[in-house]
């Protein structure tokens, strides 16, 4: 296994790489794209490491390729996010957002507190509900099933996007279920998609450090392409910009594609930046581990996914939460054809430390869609499109009031 400074070295040969040019291979591999030829792993490194000059036609293929899938229609959903614990002892190396039982600022919302965060969304207008939570040592296993049938009994048209596939292994284990019986039961419930969150990079070295291997590579695929199965359709997702490298980008992508042509699951690619400030990664690796991507890399990363999955996974999905609405809607010309969710509250972003704002509403994500000249569609979960923005305005709405969480005792054990 690497360790932290083979890992940086990997990444500074990745970047010396960039500077040659690369000029007639870049040329071949975006020829290959734009007739709907596969790009290779290694062609997407190739890619990855373009220099200032070739770049600019990576780009511009990019978004040829997000026109012909998308025209110039941008989507967002009207959702919220409810983190409904805070409370986590996996001890991922990245994370921000988790805390210990009785710390300052731990949280674990009471199933009526969830169930009333989720009516004060559908009063909003929000189709879906966005429900992740860290891995508290003393909930029980029925949490999951339980949540999403407190929501349903009330709001039974709302869709519930939940849990990460770390809460799918964490509440099977509590259960002694297997993934698929687990994930039955709780489609039974109504659950309707998942988070294709927890990640990370599908890479074995990566990944150790970053989660201590509490969730293997080889689990996420497997209970990924278990909610598949089921039909349980999920995001996608990469978070890079720390101790990675264009190698690894470019095989988690390749790894999500073949992924996504066994079972065609997935509903769009998310990339997140890390975020360094409050990461337990950083702090204690100050000198090696990077302050999460740069900008462009960034585009690097927006723009090669859509080369790269086009055709398997053609919803390319900016995060506003780590990128602020200014860099979200640059990214429109990119190869990104969706802004995500205007969330109401969110939490896992803001204590990594991003300092980007709880909610975008409706309104304003068709601003930021139109100044972009692309035309504003809502849209629900999976991709079908509920209300057209292109001749009018969502209406304004109040700003929701914030509330805290109780530690209720009815989830433990
Ligand atoms: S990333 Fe999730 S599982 Fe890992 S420590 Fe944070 S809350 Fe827990």
């Amino acid at each position: 296994m690497k360790d932290f400074e083979e890992l940086s070295s990997d990444f500074s040969r990745g970047d010396r790489r960039k500077s040659k040019s690369l000029d007639a291979a870049i040329d071949r591999i975006l020829d290959k794209a734009l007739v709907g030829m596969e790009v290779s792993e290694q062609d997407g490194v190739t890619l990855f490491n373009a220099n200032q000059h070739d770049i600019k036609k990576v780009f511009s293929v990019a978004d040829k390729l997000r026109e012909r899938a998308n025209g110039d229609e941008v989507t967002f959903v009207v959702n919220r996010n409810i983190n409904f614990t805070n409370v986590c002892y996996m001890g991922c190396k990245f994370c921000g957002f988790a805390k210990k039982l009785n710390q300052k600022g731990s949280e674990l919302l009471s199933i009526g507190d969830i169930v009333l965060r989720a009516q004060e969304a559908w009063d909003r207008g929000a189709t879906e509900v966005c429900i992740q939570g860290g891995l508290h040592p003393k909930i029980s296993g029925d949490i999951y099933r339980n949540i999403i049938l407190g929501i349903k009994q009330v709001l039974p048209n709302m869709h519930i996007h939940a849990f990460s596939p770390f809460e799918i292994w964490f509440g099977a284990s509590k259960k002694k279920l297997t993934y698929t019986n687990f994930l039955r039961d709780l489609k039974d419930c109504g659950l309707g998609s998942m988070p294709g969150t927890a990640a990370e990079i599908l890479d074995v070295d990566i990944r150790k450090m970053l989660t201590k291997n509490k969730l293997s590579t080889e689990q996420w695929i497997e209970i990924i392409r278990t909610a598949h199965s089921l039909n349980i359709p999920t995001t996608a997702t990469i978070m890079y910009g720390h101790i990675d490298s264009p190698v690894h980008w470019a095989m988690h992508l390749a790894t999500l594609r073949r992924i996504q042509k066994e079972t065609g699951g997935f509903t769009e690619l998310v990339p997140l930046s890390f975020v360094h400030k409050e990461s337990p990664l950083y702090k204690a690796n100050p000198t090696i581990v990077r302050r999460g991507p740069t900008l462009d890399e960034i585009k690097r990363m927006h723009a090669i996914a859509r080369i790269m999955l086009s055709g398997g996974i053609d919803n390319i999905q900016v995060s506003w939460t780590k990128l602020g609405p200014k860099i979200a809607q640059e990214m429109l010309s990119l190869g990104v054809n969706d802004l995500g969710g205007t969330l109401m509250n969110e939490s896992i972003s803001r204590s990594s430390g991003a300092e980007f704002g709880q909610e975008i509403t409706a309104s304003e994500m068709v601003k930021i869609i139109r100044h972009a000249g692309k035309v504003p569609m809502q849209r629900n979960t999976t991709y079908d499109i509920t209300q057209n923005f292109d001749n009018c305005d969502p209406k304004e709405l109040t700003p929701l009031i914030p509330r805290n969480g109780t530690n209720p005792l009815e989830f433990i054990n």
